[in-house]
């Protein structure tokens, strides 16, 4: 079983509006983390990064349910942001001989 296998059973096994719910939720948390590290100074590495693997599987769950109602992916979408950051920070030239 492939990793979008998985996901896409999570989909099919609870429902779309669930796992976006889901996916509100574990922003939420990551939300929750960052202010409290930001605020505390209270770094409690694992439950950030266990934080952020939670948030980064909801998002794989939702391009799989939004992606299929555009003509555009969200890997291409995030190459063309990523290449406007280097414009932004100087280095887009680098950045395109090395993403092509
Ligand atoms: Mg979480």
């Amino acid at each position: 079983m492939t990793k979008k296998d998985l996901l896409k059973l999570a989909i099919d096994t609870w429902g779309v509006q669930s796992q976006i719910m889901m996916a509100v939720e574990e922003m939420g948390e990551l939300l929750q983390a960052l202010s409290k590290q930001s605020r505390y100074g209270d770094v409690n590495t694992l439950n950030l990064l266990s934080e952020i693997a939670d948030v980064k599987v909801m998002i794989d769950q939702l391009t799989l349910i939004f992606e299929p109602m555009a003509k555009i992916s969200v890997a291409d979408l995030e190459r063309e942001k990523l290449a406007r950051l280097a414009g932004f920070l100087g280095v887009q030239k680098e950045w395109m001989d090395y993403d092509f």
